[in-house]
């Protein structure tokens, strides 16, 4: 076994670390306050690479890995979560999809703009009746006159809304099959397509600076050659790229978790309370030990899920157990590093309450804990 990165993964990892630190971090709260979308920052990250990172050369990529991926993606959580989701969204989702089961042509016309960064990807699975439930979709795609006419409702599209976004990749019931269950295909829909309607920009929690929107298709009229892979596997290729997305919600979690260490060893070690510093506690060090701990166990179950993925190998349950402890780890590094914080941790100007208020989503997106659940279940179920 080798536990050590390579040359390439370190140098991948530092440039995100320096480029989150040096100018993401520094915009984190203004853009939480904002909501404005941080378009300079995103043309930064296009120019430093970072979309195109497991991407061939040939499509404007750099020829790396999902491991140098998602070192990157963890990084740039550390400085903001919203920009690694935008990052994930369209590179590991949305360029994913296109890269696997596009054609050459669709690769050079959709995938290469997203692969250098200079438009961004979509992913709509979900509607308003079809959460967890995903194969429950009403959204329908007829043929017609040599192409194919879409009706529905996507909801909470991530990407969506940036004045750069492209396409929607769009799962849409396209038949039956004779067991009765829908074929589902998947659609190339791009955002100025007549028909395309962009719906509520939706008003979260936390994450103000994600573009997360409502989509809404009225008689959107797409080309024949906008159908993505195989018409009737639609549905399991959007679930073959959702399983990277797990591993980037990992990576993510890993992120926001160090960045809620960092900022707690910093203040514990400055605040000063019955004479020394807060650091001397052994509660408030259990509680940074823990965060330590936890961080450490995330990340090597992260990089493994993205290292068999690298060597082409199976790894939906190690995917999972990825996403489920880094989500539901981050939730509690959060909840320590505001309370290690005192009243300070409540105030919105200490990125810490900011990763409190945001750390619920990743248990949410992706596949819920739940979800994950049923997969690691389904996954022993096979071993009995
Ligand atoms: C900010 C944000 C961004 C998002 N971005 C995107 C995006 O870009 N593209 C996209 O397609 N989707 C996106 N989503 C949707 C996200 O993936 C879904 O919200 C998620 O899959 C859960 O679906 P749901 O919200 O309909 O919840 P539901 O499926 O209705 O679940 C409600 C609760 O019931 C539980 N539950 C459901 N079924 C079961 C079961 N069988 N057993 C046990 N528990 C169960 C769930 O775990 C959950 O706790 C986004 C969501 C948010 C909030």
């Amino acid at each position: 076994m080798d536990f050590d990165l390579s040359e390439e993964h370190r140098m991948i990892r530092d440039m995100a670390r320096d480029f989150a630190r040096e100018v993401i971090a520094p915009r984190s709260e203004q853009m939480e306050k904002t909501g404005e979308y941080p378009y300079d920052i995103m043309d930064r990250m296009a120019d430093l690479g970072m979309m195109g990172i497991p991407y061939p050369e040939e499509y404007g990529g750099s020829g790396g890995d999902w491991v140098g991926m998602h070192l990157c993606i963890e990084e740039i959580a550390r400085g903001d979560m919203t920009l690694a989701a935008s990052l994930e969204v369209t590179s590991c989702i949305a360029g994913q999809e296109l890269f696997v089961f596009g054609t050459e042509e669709q690769k050079k016309k959709w995938l290469v703009p997203i692969v250098k960064g200079t438009k961004m990807g979509a992913f709509g699975l979900t509607e308003p009746d079809a959460g967890s439930d995903a194969a429950a979709i009403r959204t329908t795609a007829v043929r017609q006159a040599g192409g194919w006419v879409l009706n529905g409702t996507k909801q909470f599209s991530t990407n969506i809304g940036f004045r750069n976004a492209s396409v929607l990749l769009t799962a849409a019931v396209t038949g039956k099959r004779e067991s009765g269950k829908n074929v589902i295909s998947a659609f190339i829909v791009p955002r100025d397509t007549p028909g395309f309607r962009l719906g509520t920009r939706y008003d979260k929690i936390a994450w103000t600076a994600s573009a997360t929107h409502e989509v809404i298709l009225e008689d959107c009229r797409i080309p024949e050659d906008f159908l993505l892979g195989d018409p009737s596997r639609g549905f399991s290729q959007h679930l073959a790229v959702l399983e990277t997305g797990r591993i980037s919600i990992a990576a993510m979690a890993v992120g926001a978790a160090q960045a809620c260490l960092d900022a707690s060893l910093r203040y514990a070690r400055e605040r000063i309370q019955f004479g020394r510093p807060i650091f001397g506690f052994e509660a408030v060090q259990f509680k940074l030990a823990d965060m330590a701990a936890a961080i450490e166990l995330a990340r090597n179950q992260y990089l493994k899920a993205a290292w068999l993925k690298d060597r082409g190998r199976k790894h939906t349950f190690e995917t999972s157990v990825a996403k489920i402890f880094a989500a539901e780890m981050l939730e509690k590094a959060a909840s320590d590093a505001v309370q290690i914080h005192g009243g300070y941790g409540y105030m919105n100007e200490y990125p810490v309450s900011r990763i409190y208020k945001g750390a619920k989503l990743l248990q949410i997106v992706e596949g819920t804990s739940e979800v994950q659940r049923m997969v690691i279940g389904r996954h022993l179920a096979n071993m009995a």
